[in-house]
């Protein structure tokens, strides 16, 4: 009976639904085995370092990939870069194939003046600094402010606004890193501005996040009725209502006819409204932006400014990829056919194989997708390459299955003590003395 060797590349929800789809295609004639490699200590990837906090029941997912990760045929090597501390050159002839989910990790860039002023942010760095990411809990989020912006209407977006606008002490019991949640509740910061540049009939939000906004308990939610109303109209005009704005345009209405409340803190949603300029001495101080109107379908830049005086910029506008040594680029994500990366034993699957779009459940049948291919393209005899041990570095601490499993039994139990689900540590060498 043949059985091969696969890599998976990255921890993240990618990379444990391909083992997962690996080992649910094993038969009598088909077996594998299953090497899983992750740069930092920690496991999980965005369902750790991405999901909002306050959104926790997406994180029980991480149940179904501990189940994957305990099948006899999986091993974990956490605490090695791939690309770095080992070669792809070294990996692919000792696996069948290898699996590229390394994810998207960089923000996409808005591409106007003063974008890099202290102070204006990617998402990319601010939901893994409130998460806890090790790479960015030195990220200098300025909360000094009343007023806070975020660009984009997207569901990154409105996570970042969520944080920034709820207040803190409803992020008190959950896993949000203690750093940023101490920070969080020192900010001033009482209006946040999410900024669309085509309407809300465009909006990339889900109607579930946008439902959620209406019971937000200490925060007022305002979007202006009359932009509700207009929104409907040019849906209307433009043909059939598709069922996602059909959702999202109910949700709308919704919360412009919400009663505020009163409360002290609020989100503020600002569609047509492109960003052109970010302005500051040193630092940001105040975002220009073009007003659009939309016209036989268009959108159209009427020439028309306003701005919004903050020193908090955060952009949220998508993801690509940071380049991996030995692994081909192209539009920010993996080159790749399907998945396929053609000419090679390698695959890819989730943001990185399709780029930055998808819930976290996308990745299951992305992952099935590719392993498909992957078992129609396998030689009928496997390779055989030897074992990878030999050259992973001697100098790192693997971080394998059963020293995670200590990492996170020993954050579950810090947060058992303060009614949380966990404490994340955020610094790599006390992680990794959390697992020895
Ligand atoms: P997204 O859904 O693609 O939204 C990106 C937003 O950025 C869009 O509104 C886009 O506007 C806007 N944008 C792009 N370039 C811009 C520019 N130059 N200036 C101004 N705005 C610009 O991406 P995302 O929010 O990063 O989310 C990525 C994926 O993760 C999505 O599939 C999302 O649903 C998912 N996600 C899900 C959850 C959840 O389920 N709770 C949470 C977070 C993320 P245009 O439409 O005009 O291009």
């Amino acid at each position: 009976m043949p059985h091969y060797k696969i890599a998976i590349i990255g921890a993240g929800p990618a990379g444990y639904f391909t083992a997962q789809a690996l080992q649910n295609a094993q038969s009598d004639h088909l077996t594998f085995s299953i090497d899983m490699f992750e740069r930092l200590p920690t496991m999980w990837g965005l369902v750790r370092s991405g999901v909002a906090p306050d959104h926790p029941k997406i994180k029980s997912v991480a149940k179904v990939f501990e189940k994957v990760a305990s099948e006899p045929n999986f091993r974990l090597f956490g605490n090695v870069e791939v690309g770095r501390e080992l070669d792809i050159e070294e990996l692919c002839p000792r696996y069948d194939a290898v699996v590229m989910c390394t994810g998207l990790s960089i923000g996409k860039k808005l591409g106007i003046p003063g974008e890099d002023l202290p102070g204006s942010l990617s998402a990319a760095e601010f939901v893994p600094w409130y998460n806890g990411h090790p790479d960015y809990i030195n990220v200098n989020v300025p909360l000094s402010g009343d007023t806070a912006v975020v660009i984009g209407a997207g569901n990154v977006a409105m996570d970042c606004a969520r944080i920034l606008g709820i207040n803190p002490i409803e992020l008190d019991a959950t896993d949000t890193a203690e750093d940023a949640l101490a920070a969080l509740h020192q900010s001033m910061v009482r209006r946040v501005y999410i900024a669309g540049r085509r309407g809300p009939e465009h909006a990339a939000f889900t109607a579930p996040e946008l439902r959620e906004l209406p019971k937000l308990e200490h925060t007022n939610v305002v979007i202006d009725a009359p932009a509700v109303q207009a929104a409907h109209e040019r849906a209307l005009a433009a043909g059939q209502i598709e069922k996602h704005t059909a959702a999202n345009l109910e949700a709308w209405r919704l919360i412009a006819e919400h009663p505020h409340g009163g409360h002290q803190r609020t989100m503020e949603f600002r569609f047509l409204s492109h960003p052109i300029e970010i302005k500051g001495d040193g630092k940001v101080e105040e975002v220009i932006f073009g007003i659009n109107e939309i016209k036989g379908g268009k959108v159209i830049d009427t020439g028309e400014t306003y701005s919004i005086k903050t020193n908090l910029v955060i952009s949220a506008i998508g993801y690509q990829a940071l380049p991996i040594q030995g692994i081909s680029f192209r539009d920010g994500k993996v080159e790749n056919d399907n998945g396929r990366v053609l000419g090679t034993n390698i695959y890819t699957v989730g943001w990185a194989k399709r780029g930055p779009s998808g819930v976290i459940g996308t990745n299951k049948s992305d992952a099935s997708d590719v392993v498909k291919l992957l078992i129609e393209d396998l030689d009928p005899e496997p390779k055989n390459g030897g074992d990878i041990t030999v050259v992973i570095p001697q100098s790192k601490t693997l971080i394998d299955q059963g020293r995670w499993s200590k990492i996170n039994a020993a954050e579950i139990a810090a947060g058992e003590l303060v009614g949380k689900p966990r404490v994340k540590e955020v610094d790599i060498a006390k992680l990794i003395a959390l697992a020895e």
